[in-house]
């Protein structure tokens, strides 16, 4: 599945609940398959997706629609932190969504850390310049 295929199955099911998205190529495709007032793009904020989420999560009321962050693993790898303080404040109304391609999407598709293991779910092999297997020497 392609990001943006994701983020269009995404957009379809969170019209009522608020949506925290991570920076640059993310933001600017989700706002191009649909760009909700419910929608609050964090550009310039690599990594910082899962603090706000959390953080707007708590502060909401808990019986409102669930807080969904979206976030890429280069974003997460910047910022891992948030998955123990996430886990610790352990929000009931909050979704993170981890867009894991192994790359950084943004930057030239240059590998993340990512590339040799999962976050825990599955990643269809990347099909761009960079592939994962071979990561560039440029
Ligand atoms: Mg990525």
């Amino acid at each position: 599945m392609k990001r943006i295929e994701a983020l269009q199955a995404l957009a379809d099911l969170t019209d009522r609940h608020p949506v925290v998205v991570t920076c640059a190529a993310t933001s600017r495709e989700l706002a191009s398959v649909k760009d909700g007032d419910n929608h609050l793009y964090l550009l310039d904020a690599m990594g910082l997706v899962g603090s706000v989420a959390t953080g707007l999560a708590l502060g909401v009321d808990p019986s409102a629609p669930k807080v969904v962050g979206i976030e890429g693993d280069g974003a997460l790898l910047m910022n891992p932190n948030v998955l123990p303080t996430g886990g610790y404040l352990a929000p009931d109304n909050l979704l993170l969504v981890l867009l894991d391609n192994g790359v950084y999407g943004s930057t030239g598709a240059l590998p993340t850390y990512c590339r040799g293991s999962t976050w825990g779910g599955s990643r269809q092999p990347w099909d761009g310049p960079h592939d994962r297997r071979t990561p560039s020497t440029a």
